[in-house]
């Protein structure tokens, strides 16, 4: 008979808890560990592609973020003054009825937290995790308190795991979110996610993010791009100037600003990119998720990539439960895909936020009229939905 493992997966996030569904079912010993103390995330909605929305379908999960989601077919952005589309990617373009599926992270979260209690899968919280001892599969926490040694150690920290030395570059650009009401007489477009730009400094957002739950009322994600070193002198401005700043840039949106009566109503969050040329760590530690690879979720893939490679750890560890072949596995069918898209998001990432004016020149007036003639609105489907490099196919799933 095969021996089951015993794996501890650090950090009970998107990429964590859908890591010990999936060895949970496979039989192994799964514990999870995360340094909260109350469960659930914070933060912003975030647009699943058909890459996660396969993954959760081999969970047996799709039916319900579906339900609750809101279908996108398009994102699509123009710059001011000029009124001028500058982006405007097709999902449809790749194939007929593909889709993006914007969601509140809670609903996701809740999702495969349900999940995860489902498979009786222990979650220790309030353990903030400090180290682990690579050779003996031993963790370490902040209190001194230590337990093991596992048979595996998956890292699922995200972008700021203790477990890894890779460094962590902070990106100029993060932005403020917040969530909202989605106002049912317009004037967006439910199916797109859309944007606003001036030049490349200045960016707004918003996309249909569905509901939290079954009672909920549809909502909306508005975000607000900003430089780290002005975040704050916003905090310290009156929200009244910012807001006349913002409806400059959207008019539309100032029904959404209205709502919006202090500065913690939106969430500010700081953007890294960071890759971890190894996602083996040693003999019986794996990084999942941002812990191995993290980019500004410019072309929105991070949640999708936790998803693949919860998955793919899951499908190595089905073959074999030799530890050392198995993350070997891991390694071959997720490396390539990573790096495509880390390259990808560290060189398109500047043209939509930073401070050169040539580059938001070149974007508007050079690239986006090149982007309207065929092959590009395929290419620039197949790069926004996550489908470069054939991820899928790679693990047998389909979209
Ligand atoms: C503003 C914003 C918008 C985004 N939009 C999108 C999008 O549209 N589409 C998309 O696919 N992705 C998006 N992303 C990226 C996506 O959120 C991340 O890639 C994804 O959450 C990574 O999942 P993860 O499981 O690796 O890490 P996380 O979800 O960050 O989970 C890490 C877990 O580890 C815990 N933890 C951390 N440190 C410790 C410690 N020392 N000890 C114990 N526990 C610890 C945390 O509490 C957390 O629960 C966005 C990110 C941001 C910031």
């Amino acid at each position: 008979m095969v021996r089951k493992l015993d794996i501890a997966v650090c950090g009970a996030g998107i990429g964590g808890l859908s890591a010990a569904i999936l060895l949970a079912r496979q039989g192994n010993r799964v514990t999870l560990f995360d340094q909260y103390a109350e469960t659930g995330p914070v933060g912003s909605g975030l647009m699943l592609q058909s890459t996660g929305l396969a993954v959760l379908g081999a969970m047996g999960l799709s039916e319900r973020v579906l339900a609750l989601g809101s279908r996108l077919e398009r994102l699509w952005g123009k710059s001011t003054p000029k009124d001028r589309t500058v982006l405007d990617v097709r999902f449809e373009k790749l194939r007929a009825g593909h889709f993006g599926l914007g969601v509140q992270r809670q609903m996701l979260f809740d999702t495969l937290y349900d999940a995860a209690m489902a498979e009786n899968v222990p979650l220790e919280t309030s353990r903030r995790i400090e180290s682990v001892d690579r050779q003996s599969g031993q963790i370490i926490f902040e209190t001194g308190q230590f337990v093991g040694g596992f048979d595996l150690v998956v890292d699922a920290l995200g972008v700021r795991s203790p477990l890894t030395r890779a460094p962590k570059r902070e990106l100029a650009y993060g932005a403020l979110w917040t969530t909202l009401p989605w106002p049912g007489d317009g004037p967006f477009d439910k199916t797109a996610l859309e944007q606003r730009y001036r030049a490349a400094r200045q960016m707004a957002g918003v996309m249909a993010s569905g509901r939290v739950d079954d009672s909920a009322p549809e909502s909306l994600t508005y975000f607000w791009s900003i430089r780290i070193d002005q975040y704050e002198r916003w905090r310290a401005t009156s929200l009244d100037s910012w807001k006349a700043d913002a409806e400059t840039l959207w008019p539309q949106t100032r029904p959404l600003l209205d709502q919006i009566d202090s500065h913690d109503q939106m969430v500010f969050a700081r953007y890294r990119h960071r890759t971890h040329p190894d996602p083996v760590g040693g003999p019986k530690l794996v990084h999942i998720g941002d812990a191995w690879h993290a980019a500004s979720p410019q072309l929105g893939q991070g949640a999708n990539m936790a998803l693949l490679d919860a998955y793919a750890l899951a499908l190595a560890l089905d073959v074999t439960n030799e530890v050392s072949l198995a993350l070997a596995r891991y390694r071959s069918l997720r490396k390539s895909h990573i790096g495509l898209y880390q390259m990808m998001s560290w060189l398109f990432t500047p043209v939509y936020q930073g401070d050169s004016r040539v580059m938001a020149w070149l974007r508007d007036y050079l690239a986006a009229p090149l982007t309207r003639i065929p092959p590009a609105p395929k290419l620039l489907a197949g790069m926004v939905t996550g489908a470069f490099g054939s991820p899928l196919k790679d693990l047998g799933l389909r979209d």
